[in-house]
Protein backbone atom coordinates (compact mmCIF):
# COMPACT_ATOMS: atom_id res chain seq x y z
CA UNK A 1 0.00 0.00 0.00
CA UNK A 2 1.50 3.63 -0.87
CA UNK A 3 1.97 5.76 1.79
CA UNK A 4 -0.15 8.55 -0.02
CA UNK A 5 -3.58 6.41 0.23
CA UNK A 6 -5.41 7.17 2.98
CA UNK A 7 -3.01 8.95 4.89
CA UNK A 8 -4.74 10.77 7.95
CA UNK A 9 -2.46 13.50 9.32
CA UNK A 10 -4.83 16.57 9.41
CA UNK A 11 -8.56 15.08 10.34
CA UNK A 12 -10.22 17.67 9.52
CA UNK A 13 -13.55 17.35 8.60
CA UNK A 14 -13.89 19.75 5.41
CA UNK A 15 -17.23 20.28 3.58
CA UNK A 16 -17.62 21.88 -0.15
CA UNK A 17 -18.39 25.07 -1.05
CA UNK A 18 -22.31 24.22 -1.18
CA UNK A 19 -22.53 22.41 2.29
CA UNK A 20 -20.87 25.71 3.44
CA UNK A 21 -23.13 27.76 1.94
CA UNK A 22 -26.20 25.37 3.29
CA UNK A 23 -24.58 25.59 6.57
CA UNK A 24 -24.68 29.42 6.16
CA UNK A 25 -21.28 29.61 8.42
CA UNK A 26 -18.18 27.07 8.22
CA UNK A 27 -17.24 26.20 11.89
CA UNK A 28 -15.08 23.18 13.10
CA UNK A 29 -15.32 20.03 12.56
CA UNK A 30 -17.69 18.28 15.21
CA UNK A 31 -15.02 16.22 16.59
CA UNK A 32 -13.56 19.78 18.12
CA UNK A 33 -10.24 19.59 15.98
CA UNK A 34 -9.34 23.61 14.97
CA UNK A 35 -10.68 24.45 12.10
CA UNK A 36 -7.52 24.81 9.86
CA UNK A 37 -4.71 22.51 11.55
CA UNK A 38 -1.33 22.24 9.64
CA UNK A 39 -1.66 20.16 6.73
CA UNK A 40 1.49 18.96 4.96
CA UNK A 41 1.98 19.49 1.40
CA UNK A 42 1.37 15.74 0.80
CA UNK A 43 -2.51 16.52 1.96
CA UNK A 44 -2.75 17.93 -1.50
CA UNK A 45 -1.88 14.14 -3.55
CA UNK A 46 -3.48 11.92 -0.97
CA UNK A 47 -6.65 10.01 -2.81
CA UNK A 48 -8.89 10.23 0.03
CA UNK A 49 -8.58 10.47 3.92
CA UNK A 50 -9.24 7.42 6.40
CA UNK A 51 -11.14 9.56 8.70
CA UNK A 52 -13.88 10.59 6.36
CA UNK A 53 -15.07 6.70 5.36
CA UNK A 54 -16.82 4.46 7.87
CA UNK A 55 -16.34 -0.09 7.73
CA UNK A 56 -19.20 -1.33 5.20
CA UNK A 57 -22.06 -3.49 6.61
CA UNK A 58 -21.32 -6.87 6.36
CA UNK A 59 -25.15 -7.58 5.05
CA UNK A 60 -25.99 -9.19 1.99
CA UNK A 61 -28.24 -7.24 -0.79
CA UNK A 62 -31.46 -8.12 -0.11
CA UNK A 63 -34.15 -6.68 -2.60
CA UNK A 64 -37.19 -7.19 -0.52
CA UNK A 65 -35.30 -5.08 2.54
CA UNK A 66 -34.49 -2.09 0.13
CA UNK A 67 -38.04 -2.10 -1.05
CA UNK A 68 -39.15 -2.01 2.62
CA UNK A 69 -36.67 1.26 3.21
CA UNK A 70 -38.26 2.84 0.27
CA UNK A 71 -41.44 2.29 1.26
CA UNK A 72 -40.99 3.40 5.37
CA UNK A 73 -38.98 6.59 4.20
CA UNK A 74 -42.17 7.52 1.99
CA UNK A 75 -44.26 7.28 4.54
CA UNK A 76 -42.27 8.71 6.91
CA UNK A 77 -42.18 12.53 4.69
CA UNK A 78 -45.68 11.69 3.57
CA UNK A 79 -46.19 12.26 7.47
CA UNK A 80 -43.75 14.77 8.19
CA UNK A 81 -45.11 17.59 6.02
CA UNK A 82 -47.03 21.24 7.32
CA UNK A 83 -48.32 23.91 5.55
CA UNK A 84 -44.88 25.70 5.48
CA UNK A 85 -43.37 22.45 3.77
CA UNK A 86 -41.11 19.45 6.00
CA UNK A 87 -39.20 20.41 8.80
CA UNK A 88 -35.49 21.28 8.48
CA UNK A 89 -32.92 19.59 10.06
CA UNK A 90 -30.12 20.17 12.29
CA UNK A 91 -27.51 18.50 9.91
CA UNK A 92 -28.08 20.74 7.32
CA UNK A 93 -28.00 23.63 9.79
CA UNK A 94 -31.92 24.34 9.14
CA UNK A 95 -34.44 24.79 12.12
CA UNK A 96 -37.21 22.40 12.45
CA UNK A 97 -39.51 25.41 11.60
CA UNK A 98 -37.21 26.63 9.19
CA UNK A 99 -39.36 26.04 5.54
CA UNK A 100 -37.15 25.87 2.69
CA UNK A 101 -38.54 25.79 -0.55
CA UNK A 102 -36.03 24.74 -3.40
CA UNK A 103 -35.03 21.86 -5.34
CA UNK A 104 -31.53 21.16 -2.83
CA UNK A 105 -32.88 21.36 0.81
CA UNK A 106 -36.42 22.06 0.06
CA UNK A 107 -39.97 21.24 -0.50
CA UNK A 108 -39.31 21.26 -4.16
CA UNK A 109 -36.90 18.64 -3.96
CA UNK A 110 -38.91 16.25 -1.34
CA UNK A 111 -42.13 16.92 -3.73
CA UNK A 112 -40.35 15.86 -7.56
CA UNK A 113 -38.89 12.61 -5.11
CA UNK A 114 -42.18 11.30 -3.59
CA UNK A 115 -43.84 11.47 -7.16
CA UNK A 116 -40.96 9.88 -8.39
CA UNK A 117 -40.91 7.33 -5.56
CA UNK A 118 -44.95 6.52 -6.58
CA UNK A 119 -46.59 8.59 -3.64
CA UNK A 120 -49.96 9.70 -4.14
CA UNK A 121 -49.54 13.19 -2.15
CA UNK A 122 -50.96 15.99 -4.11
CA UNK A 123 -47.93 17.39 -5.61
CA UNK A 124 -49.07 19.51 -7.99
CA UNK A 125 -50.76 21.33 -5.21
CA UNK A 126 -47.74 21.25 -2.34
CA UNK A 127 -45.61 22.66 -5.15
CA UNK A 128 -48.07 25.47 -5.80
CA UNK A 129 -48.24 25.94 -2.25
CA UNK A 130 -44.34 26.12 -2.00
CA UNK A 131 -43.95 28.40 -5.18
CA UNK A 132 -46.09 30.89 -3.40
CA UNK A 133 -44.01 30.52 -0.04
CA UNK A 134 -40.43 31.25 -2.20
CA UNK A 135 -42.29 34.15 -3.62
CA UNK A 136 -43.24 35.50 -0.76
CA UNK A 137 -39.32 35.03 1.22
CA UNK A 138 -37.23 34.01 -1.08
CA UNK A 139 -34.26 31.15 0.32
CA UNK A 140 -31.28 32.39 1.74
CA UNK A 141 -32.48 35.68 1.78
CA UNK A 142 -29.86 37.89 1.01
CA UNK A 143 -28.01 35.85 -1.30
CA UNK A 144 -31.30 34.54 -2.92
CA UNK A 145 -30.83 33.75 -6.54
CA UNK A 146 -34.13 33.28 -8.20
CA UNK A 147 -32.68 31.72 -11.31
CA UNK A 148 -30.66 29.00 -9.77
CA UNK A 149 -32.07 24.98 -10.55
CA UNK A 150 -30.89 23.70 -6.63
CA UNK A 151 -31.67 27.06 -4.73
CA UNK A 152 -33.94 29.02 -6.26
CA UNK A 153 -37.21 29.52 -7.90
CA UNK A 154 -36.70 27.53 -11.22
CA UNK A 155 -36.24 24.02 -9.46
CA UNK A 156 -39.74 24.93 -7.92
CA UNK A 157 -41.23 25.92 -11.58
CA UNK A 158 -39.44 22.64 -13.35
CA UNK A 159 -40.81 20.17 -10.08
CA UNK A 160 -44.64 22.29 -10.97
CA UNK A 161 -44.03 20.99 -15.02
CA UNK A 162 -43.06 17.61 -14.33
CA UNK A 163 -45.59 16.98 -11.92
CA UNK A 164 -48.69 18.51 -13.77
CA UNK A 165 -49.23 21.30 -11.36
CA UNK A 166 -51.49 24.57 -12.09
CA UNK A 167 -48.71 26.70 -10.66
CA UNK A 168 -46.61 25.54 -13.75
CA UNK A 169 -45.60 28.79 -15.59
CA UNK A 170 -43.52 28.30 -18.51
CA UNK A 171 -43.10 31.92 -19.26
CA UNK A 172 -41.23 32.72 -15.98
CA UNK A 173 -39.34 29.55 -16.18
CA UNK A 174 -37.69 31.11 -19.95
CA UNK A 175 -37.06 34.75 -18.28
CA UNK A 176 -35.27 32.93 -15.77
CA UNK A 177 -33.09 30.32 -17.95
CA UNK A 178 -32.29 33.14 -19.62
CA UNK A 179 -31.23 35.63 -17.11
CA UNK A 180 -28.89 32.77 -15.50
CA UNK A 181 -27.13 32.44 -19.07
CA UNK A 182 -24.52 34.40 -17.90
CA UNK A 183 -23.81 33.65 -14.60
CA UNK A 184 -20.34 33.73 -13.32
CA UNK A 185 -20.24 30.88 -11.36
CA UNK A 186 -20.22 28.63 -14.66
CA UNK A 187 -21.72 25.67 -12.79
CA UNK A 188 -24.54 23.83 -11.80
CA UNK A 189 -25.96 25.17 -8.20
CA UNK A 190 -26.15 28.47 -9.36
CA UNK A 191 -25.59 29.02 -12.71
CA UNK A 192 -26.37 28.18 -16.80
CA UNK A 193 -25.72 24.28 -16.77
CA UNK A 194 -28.15 23.87 -13.42
CA UNK A 195 -30.93 25.93 -15.87
CA UNK A 196 -30.10 24.32 -18.86
CA UNK A 197 -31.21 20.91 -17.52
CA UNK A 198 -34.29 22.74 -16.47
CA UNK A 199 -34.52 23.91 -20.22
CA UNK A 200 -34.13 20.57 -20.83
CA UNK A 201 -36.37 18.97 -18.57
CA UNK A 202 -39.24 21.41 -19.88
CA UNK A 203 -38.50 21.46 -23.37
CA UNK A 204 -37.29 24.94 -23.81
CA UNK A 205 -35.29 24.13 -26.83
CA UNK A 206 -34.05 27.80 -27.56
CA UNK A 207 -33.05 28.77 -24.23
CA UNK A 208 -31.21 25.80 -23.70
CA UNK A 209 -29.48 25.70 -26.90
CA UNK A 210 -28.07 29.54 -26.32
CA UNK A 211 -26.73 29.46 -22.99
CA UNK A 212 -25.48 26.05 -24.16
CA UNK A 213 -23.33 28.06 -26.77
CA UNK A 214 -22.59 30.47 -24.36
CA UNK A 215 -21.13 27.49 -22.05
CA UNK A 216 -19.60 25.82 -24.69
CA UNK A 217 -17.81 29.36 -25.71
CA UNK A 218 -16.40 29.78 -21.87
CA UNK A 219 -14.71 26.08 -21.87
CA UNK A 220 -11.35 27.24 -22.14
CA UNK A 221 -9.09 25.64 -24.77
CA UNK A 222 -5.73 25.57 -22.81
CA UNK A 223 -7.04 23.85 -19.71
CA UNK A 224 -10.01 22.50 -21.00
CA UNK A 225 -11.94 23.26 -17.85
CA UNK A 226 -14.05 26.34 -17.08
CA UNK A 227 -13.60 28.89 -14.79
CA UNK A 228 -15.95 29.67 -11.72
CA UNK A 229 -16.30 32.60 -9.53
CA UNK A 230 -18.09 31.36 -6.58
CA UNK A 231 -18.52 33.01 -2.92
CA UNK A 232 -15.25 35.11 -4.17
CA UNK A 233 -12.85 32.84 -5.14
CA UNK A 234 -12.06 31.87 -8.56
CA UNK A 235 -10.88 28.42 -9.43
CA UNK A 236 -11.15 25.51 -11.62
CA UNK A 237 -13.74 23.04 -9.86
CA UNK A 238 -13.99 19.67 -11.00
CA UNK A 239 -17.03 18.04 -10.12
CA UNK A 240 -20.77 18.07 -11.14
CA UNK A 241 -22.59 20.37 -8.04
CA UNK A 242 -19.77 23.27 -8.77
CA UNK A 243 -17.86 22.94 -12.09
CA UNK A 244 -16.36 20.78 -14.78
CA UNK A 245 -18.52 17.10 -14.85
CA UNK A 246 -21.58 19.19 -14.79
CA UNK A 247 -20.99 21.52 -17.32
CA UNK A 248 -19.36 18.55 -19.74
CA UNK A 249 -22.87 16.64 -18.77
CA UNK A 250 -25.03 19.72 -19.50
CA UNK A 251 -23.64 20.29 -22.84
CA UNK A 252 -24.64 16.62 -24.10
CA UNK A 253 -25.87 17.09 -27.47
CA UNK A 254 -24.51 20.98 -28.26
CA UNK A 255 -22.13 19.09 -29.95
CA UNK A 256 -21.24 15.34 -30.46
CA UNK A 257 -20.21 12.68 -27.91
CA UNK A 258 -17.18 12.13 -29.55
CA UNK A 259 -15.93 15.93 -29.28
CA UNK A 260 -16.81 15.93 -25.56
CA UNK A 261 -14.72 12.90 -25.02
CA UNK A 262 -11.50 14.02 -26.61
CA UNK A 263 -11.89 17.26 -24.10
CA UNK A 264 -13.17 15.56 -21.10
CA UNK A 265 -10.65 13.01 -21.16
CA UNK A 266 -7.66 15.40 -21.49
CA UNK A 267 -9.12 17.09 -18.76
CA UNK A 268 -9.35 14.19 -16.30
CA UNK A 269 -6.56 12.58 -17.52
CA UNK A 270 -4.41 15.77 -16.69
CA UNK A 271 -6.01 16.27 -13.29
CA UNK A 272 -6.42 12.56 -12.11
CA UNK A 273 -4.37 11.72 -8.72
CA UNK A 274 -3.40 7.99 -9.61
CA UNK A 275 -1.90 5.31 -7.59
CA UNK A 276 -1.67 1.59 -7.69
CA UNK A 277 -4.47 1.40 -10.66
CA UNK A 278 -7.25 3.52 -8.06
CA UNK A 279 -7.81 7.03 -9.40
CA UNK A 280 -9.47 10.33 -7.57
CA UNK A 281 -9.55 14.01 -8.24
CA UNK A 282 -9.22 17.21 -6.10
CA UNK A 283 -12.33 19.58 -5.65
CA UNK A 284 -10.06 21.80 -8.02
CA UNK A 285 -7.61 21.62 -10.93
CA UNK A 286 -4.89 23.86 -8.76
CA UNK A 287 -5.34 22.79 -4.77
CA UNK A 288 -4.47 25.31 -2.22
CA UNK A 289 -2.99 23.31 0.85
CA UNK A 290 -5.09 23.52 3.94
CA UNK A 291 -8.45 24.32 1.77
CA UNK A 292 -8.71 21.94 -1.09
CA UNK A 293 -9.16 18.53 0.94
CA UNK A 294 -9.52 15.73 -0.98
CA UNK A 295 -13.11 14.25 -0.63
CA UNK A 296 -14.63 11.10 -1.94
CA UNK A 297 -18.34 12.49 -2.60
CA UNK A 298 -20.60 12.90 -5.54
CA UNK A 299 -20.44 16.78 -5.05
CA UNK A 300 -16.39 16.39 -5.21
CA UNK A 301 -14.02 13.35 -6.42
CA UNK A 302 -14.28 10.13 -8.46
CA UNK A 303 -18.00 9.30 -7.48
CA UNK A 304 -19.46 12.33 -9.26
CA UNK A 305 -17.54 12.55 -11.72
CA UNK A 306 -17.66 8.62 -12.30
CA UNK A 307 -21.34 8.81 -11.72
CA UNK A 308 -21.84 12.28 -14.54
CA UNK A 309 -19.40 11.71 -17.34
CA UNK A 310 -18.31 8.15 -16.73
CA UNK A 311 -19.50 7.25 -20.36
CA UNK A 312 -16.73 10.36 -21.56
CA UNK A 313 -13.91 9.19 -20.26
CA UNK A 314 -11.34 6.77 -20.94
CA UNK A 315 -13.15 3.36 -19.52
CA UNK A 316 -9.92 2.30 -17.20
CA UNK A 317 -9.55 5.59 -15.27
CA UNK A 318 -13.24 5.41 -15.08
CA UNK A 319 -12.88 1.93 -13.16
CA UNK A 320 -10.07 3.11 -11.72
CA UNK A 321 -12.02 5.92 -9.73
CA UNK A 322 -15.27 3.04 -9.13
CA UNK A 323 -12.00 1.19 -7.27
CA UNK A 324 -10.99 4.09 -5.47
CA UNK A 325 -14.57 4.37 -4.40
CA UNK A 326 -14.80 0.91 -3.03
CA UNK A 327 -11.81 0.98 -1.47
CA UNK A 328 -12.41 4.23 0.63
CA UNK A 329 -15.89 2.55 1.84
CA UNK A 330 -18.89 4.25 3.12
CA UNK A 331 -18.88 7.90 3.42
CA UNK A 332 -19.14 8.75 7.88
CA UNK A 333 -20.96 11.83 6.54
CA UNK A 334 -24.10 10.44 5.94
CA UNK A 335 -26.07 8.66 3.54
CA UNK A 336 -27.45 10.81 1.02
CA UNK A 337 -27.37 12.13 -2.77
CA UNK A 338 -24.50 14.83 -2.49
CA UNK A 339 -21.62 13.79 0.20
CA UNK A 340 -22.81 10.45 1.30
CA UNK A 341 -22.45 6.86 0.94
CA UNK A 342 -25.38 7.14 -1.51
CA UNK A 343 -24.37 9.05 -4.15
CA UNK A 344 -21.56 7.02 -3.62
CA UNK A 345 -23.07 4.28 -5.06
CA UNK A 346 -24.11 5.84 -7.95
CA UNK A 347 -21.19 5.47 -9.45
CA UNK A 348 -20.61 2.28 -9.31
CA UNK A 349 -24.20 1.61 -10.93
CA UNK A 350 -22.76 3.70 -13.65
CA UNK A 351 -19.63 0.96 -14.08
CA UNK A 352 -21.94 -1.43 -14.05
CA UNK A 353 -24.11 -0.01 -17.17
CA UNK A 354 -20.92 0.57 -19.30
CA UNK A 355 -19.27 -2.89 -18.46
CA UNK A 356 -22.45 -5.17 -17.49
CA UNK A 357 -19.82 -6.41 -14.81
CA UNK A 358 -21.93 -7.61 -12.08
CA UNK A 359 -19.40 -7.38 -9.68
CA UNK A 360 -20.16 -3.37 -9.84
CA UNK A 361 -23.91 -4.12 -9.78
CA UNK A 362 -23.33 -5.98 -6.32
CA UNK A 363 -21.20 -3.44 -5.25
CA UNK A 364 -23.76 -0.90 -5.42
CA UNK A 365 -25.83 -3.05 -3.41
CA UNK A 366 -23.41 -3.61 -0.63
CA UNK A 367 -23.67 0.05 -0.22
CA UNK A 368 -27.55 0.21 -0.32
CA UNK A 369 -27.58 -2.16 2.76
CA UNK A 370 -25.28 0.21 4.03
CA UNK A 371 -27.13 3.45 3.29
CA UNK A 372 -30.77 1.46 5.05
CA UNK A 373 -28.13 0.99 8.55
CA UNK A 374 -27.29 4.87 8.12
CA UNK A 375 -30.90 6.54 7.43
CA UNK A 376 -31.52 4.23 11.05
CA UNK A 377 -28.38 5.36 12.76
CA UNK A 378 -28.98 9.15 12.05
CA UNK A 379 -32.99 8.68 12.55
CA UNK A 380 -32.08 7.42 16.18
CA UNK A 381 -29.59 10.02 17.01
CA UNK A 382 -31.72 13.04 16.27
CA UNK A 383 -35.11 11.49 16.48
CA UNK A 384 -36.44 12.06 13.00
CA UNK A 385 -36.18 12.30 9.26
CA UNK A 386 -33.99 14.34 7.49
CA UNK A 387 -36.32 15.66 4.54
CA UNK A 388 -34.06 16.84 1.63
CA UNK A 389 -33.78 15.39 -1.82
CA UNK A 390 -30.15 15.76 -1.94
CA UNK A 391 -28.64 15.31 1.86
CA UNK A 392 -31.60 13.33 3.06
CA UNK A 393 -33.59 10.16 3.18
CA UNK A 394 -36.01 10.52 0.38
CA UNK A 395 -32.49 10.39 -2.16
CA UNK A 396 -31.43 7.31 -0.33
CA UNK A 397 -34.73 6.29 -1.11
CA UNK A 398 -34.22 6.83 -4.73
CA UNK A 399 -30.82 5.20 -4.60
CA UNK A 400 -32.53 2.06 -3.39
CA UNK A 401 -34.99 2.13 -5.94
CA UNK A 402 -32.04 2.34 -8.56
CA UNK A 403 -30.36 -0.40 -7.00
CA UNK A 404 -33.41 -2.71 -7.42
CA UNK A 405 -33.77 -1.67 -10.97
CA UNK A 406 -29.92 -2.03 -11.54
CA UNK A 407 -30.65 1.69 -12.73
CA UNK A 408 -27.53 4.27 -12.84
CA UNK A 409 -29.82 7.35 -14.11
CA UNK A 410 -29.19 9.86 -11.37
CA UNK A 411 -32.06 11.59 -9.58
CA UNK A 412 -32.48 15.22 -11.28
CA UNK A 413 -28.91 15.38 -13.51
CA UNK A 414 -29.54 12.48 -15.42
CA UNK A 415 -33.11 12.95 -15.27
CA UNK A 416 -35.29 15.36 -14.21
ZN1 LIG B 1 -22.23 17.76 -1.56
Amino acid sequence: MSALLGKDPGALRSAGAHELFARNRVRASRGGLPLMPYLGDDQLTLLWRVEEHEALTERAWDASRAEAAVAAIVADAEGAVGDAGWPGHPRDDAAEDQSISSLYLGSAGMIWALHELGSSIDAGGMVAGAIDRYRAAPDFADRAHAPSLWMGETGLLVVAARVGSSAADERRLRELVYENREHPTWELMWGSSGTMLAARACGLDDEWDESAGLLWERWDTTTDLWTQTLYGRVSQILGPAHGFAGNAHAVRGYVNDEALRERVTRALERTALRENGLANWSPVAEPVKGRDLVRVQWCHGAPGIVATVGDLMPLELALAGGELIWRAGPLRKGPGLCHGTGGNGFAFLKLFTLTSDERWLDRARRFAMHTIEQVQRERERSGRGRFTLWTGDVGVALYLRACVRADATFPTIDKL
